[in-house]
């Protein structure tokens, strides 16, 4: 594949613009690839190819396009281990970690869509038993969907699988930062035989060409998921076109440990802070502790985060990589410095390197204890792996400094105690409550309140972002 080319219309394509960027494998420091950076004409010309394709693709009957999909499917399973390879190479992640997490979500986000697929009635009456007044759901065009680099197909699945699913036609712009994963993908729908300007591609900055695939007047919908700043961005210019809108921002999740915690899950659930190098955005990185089990909590936390191995994403293994970027890097070092200045007390991790690691953006996994609500480090989203400790005394207190930040996209709830579980998650702020390290459902709504946005993506849920509903009367 020539990454210096676009997937425009149906084929790779040579840019209009003519400025390029390196991606960078963030183990090394060094360049794996040149990508071209679009400029509007290239932006043009995708939205004018898909907009020439919706006419036909929304039309297409439901069995066609579960065709293709089941196709892509088997395909994407197929080419699994060059997905997980670009992955490892553009942001960081270990094989291991890439083979079984950010390329297993992908394809899960394609089936779970194409299940969702298969059981979704696009007509239906309004009410049951009564035929007269009847529901339409159509695609609603053609979509921008903006990605970033953090747990790239797993993001980028849950638009590209359901936009596809709905009948819409889409430009996919993934992060400048990690687009290879992206250009594999769209290598795969090209060899699934998606017509012609269905799936478009282009590479480029966020706040020019990305920008303008927002305000450009023949995109209906756009699908975001990014920082909180971006998506004010993109909300203020997709206002003028009163465009549909769905954002999956950041997060600053709680992990409430009451006394009654399972200790295995409690340790799992401290990990998972760390996991993909805290670059998670429903990562739990607020650990808001009852005051009783303080102390054994920061032990614990502690031998977790010095356990953790860290190295290269070439390596095998269960360690965790660099973060994926030098721009990362210097902001959660930064953060870090931050959260000791203003009196938090770093218990593990730091600001020095893990031993042997000279070269790459690797960084320790760092606990803080004594951390008060108004730290920087208890509101802002660090997005490396650092855990900020906090002590409650109350299940009020608890819920009340697990409400306290702008954003609400996942909570945690550690405690054998199903009613309490049940009365604490009812008045989280947060679109998801993981109680106990139980996983979710397949085709679960992913999603936020407040900053974390608006958006909710997979299954069922993901499919009804893509479409329109229209109602008829007198239709019996
Ligand atoms: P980012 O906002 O800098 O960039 C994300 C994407 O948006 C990139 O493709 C970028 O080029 C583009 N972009 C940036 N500014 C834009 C603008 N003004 N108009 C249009 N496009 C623009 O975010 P990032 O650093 O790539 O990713 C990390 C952020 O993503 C974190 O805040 C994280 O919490 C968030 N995130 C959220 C979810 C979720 O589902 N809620 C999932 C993963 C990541």
């Amino acid at each position: 594949m020539d990454t210096r080319k676009f997937y425009s219309d149906g084929a790779w394509v040579e840019p209009k613009g003519t400025d390029t960027l390196d991606v960078t494998n963030p183990s090394t420091e060094m360049p794996v690839a040149t990508i071209s950076m679009a400029n509007f004409e290239d932006a043009d010309l995708a939205v004018n190819a898909a907009r020439t394709a919706w006419k036909t693709w929304s039309q297409t009957p439901v069995a066609e396009r579960l065709v293709l999909l089941r196709k892509l499917l088997d395909i994407y399973s197929e080419r699994s281990e060059e997905m997980a390879e670009a992955i490892s190479k553009e942001m960081g992640a270990p094989i291991t970690f890439s083979r079984d997490l950010q390329v297993a979500f992908g394809y899960n986000h394609l089936k779970n869509t194409i299940t969702a697929l298969e059981n979704f009635k696009f007509e239906h009456p309004l009410n049951e038993g009564s035929d007269d007044s009847h529901i339409m759901h159509e695609s609603i065009g053609v979509a921008t969907l903006i990605t970033p680099w953090n747990w790239p197909m797993n993001q980028v699945m849950l638009k590209v699988a359901p936009a596809l699913a709905t009948g819409c036609t889409l430009i996919l712009k993934p992060s400048q930062v990690a687009p290879l994963s992206s250009m594999l993908l769209a290598d795969m729908v090209h060899q699934a035989g998606f017509p012609a300007g269905v799936f478009n591609l282009i590479n480029g900055a966020g706040s020019s060409v990305g920008s303008y695939l927002c305000r450009h007047p023949e995109v209906d919908m756009v699908s975001f998921t990014g920082s909180t700043g971006a998506g004010a961005s993109i909300t203020r210019d997709t206002s003028e076109g009163i465009k549909r809108v769905s954002l999956e921002l950041g997060g600053k999740g709680a992990n409430i440990v009451f006394p009654d915690a399972d200790k295995s899950s409690l340790r799992n659930s401290i990990e998972r802070c760390f996991r993909n190098t805290g670059q998670s955005c429903n990562a739990p990185t607020r650990l808001l502790v009852e005051r009783s089990m303080l102390d054994e909590t920061i032990k614990l936390a502690v031998t977790a985060a010095n356990e953790m191995a860290v190295g290269a994403s070439d390596k095998e293994g269960s360690h965790i990589g660099p973060v994926a970027s030098k721009a990362q890097y210097d902001k959660v070092r930064s953060l870090i410095e931050i959260g000791v200045k203003e009196g938090a007390t770093l218990k593990a991790g730091g600001l020095e390197r893990p031993d042997g690691l000279n070269q790459g953006w690797f960084i320790k996994p760092t606990v803080f204890a004594n951390v008060t609500p108004d730290m920087t480090i208890a509101q802002e989203e660090i997005f490396g792996p650092v855990l900020s400790i906090m002590a409650f005394d109350s299940e009020e207190q608890a819920i009340a400094l697990a409400n306290d930040t702008e954003y609400g996209l996942s909570n945690y709830i550690q405690t054998a105690d199903k009613e309490r579980a049940r009365r604490v998650a009812r008045r989280l702020r947060s679109g998801m409550v993981e109680v106990n390290g139980k996983s979710f459902g397949p085709g679960f709504p992913f999603g936020g309140y407040k900053k974390s946005g608006n958006g909710r993506e997979g299954g069922r849920f993901g499919l009804e972002e893509f479409l329109e509903v229209k109602v008829v009367s007198d239709w019996a």
